[in-house]
């Protein structure tokens, strides 16, 4: 079985030389590790490949978080991912989240959000370059913007939104991606459910916890489980399918 995280946050993972072997023994053959500022950018581009081994092969995103926006920094940020984005097979993690720290009340921050995510679309858009996509409690403006900035590959990672977002999500062609909390959270699951195999993709949001675990990327399996359940698929047809999907958007 071939498995690729298709969303880690490698440089917070501990003890990760560890972590990266026993992924390897779980059949995981890429991980792409996702840039949400500027440290965890340049750890991406020139320290993350430190740890690949003969099986498991890692790949840099490059992005700017919304929880990791500082308007003092947003230029030199945007700068850095528009000279770096060809070393990259991604724009990630990039998005807008509205439950960030009461910021549904603060229009303003909104739509400095709003503004950067668009930039960052611009990027992956005139570099042909799929992206990562963080949309907490602001699911319809995410995809909304995504497919009116021309944006042809696009994830929804960790989609855990309302129906109608989704079916925007569908008909425009995009995925979504499955974590553990396809085990348990009521809104991923269904998600899950109401999305074709051809539109799902795996991944783990290491090392973020899940029900009080810290998640590594072998913890993909679980995710390969709980999409299997919900499909009523076998786990070998999910990891074909959702592998093939990965390889195609991110050309690795
Ligand atoms: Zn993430």
């Amino acid at each position: 079985m071939e498995l690729i995280d298709t969303h880690a946050h490698l440089e917070d993972v501990k003890d990760l030389a560890e972590a990266i072997r026993r992924a390897g023994e779980a059949g995981v053959k890429a991980i792409i590790t996702m840039g949400s500022d500027s440290e965890s950018n340049a750890w991406a581009l020139s320290e993350s490949s430190d740890y690949q081994t003969e099986n498991v092969r890692i790949y840099p995103a490059l992005g700017i978080h919304p929880w990791s926006i500082r308007e003092s920094k947003i230029e030199k940020d945007v700068e850095f991912i528009e000279r770096n984005i060809h070393k990259a097979v991604a724009v990630g993690e990039i998005g807008l989240d509205y439950w960030y720290r009461g910021l549904s009340r603060n229009p303003q921050k909104k739509e400095l959000q709003r503004t950067l995510f668009r930039r960052l679309l611009k990027i992956a858009k005139e570099n042909g370059k799929p992206v990562s996509i963080h949309s907490r409690g602001a699911w319809m403006d995410c995809v909304e913007i995504t497919a009116e900035m021309n944006v042809k590959k696009a994830v929804f990672h960790w989609f855990s939104g309302p129906e109608e977002a989704l079916r925007k999500i569908l008909e425009n062609g995009y995925y979504i991606s499955a974590t553990p909390a396809a085990e348990y959270s009521k809104w991923q699951r269904a998600a899950i459910r109401s999305t074709p195999l051809e539109n799902i993709i795996l991944e783990t949001d290491s090392p973020v916890s899940y029900r009080g675990e810290p998640a590594e990327p072998m913890h993909i399996l679980r995710s390969l489980s709980a999409v299997a359940e919900l499909k009523s698929e076998s786990e070998r047809r999910v990891a074909e399918k959702t592998t093939e999907n990965a390889r195609r958007i991110f050309g690795i």
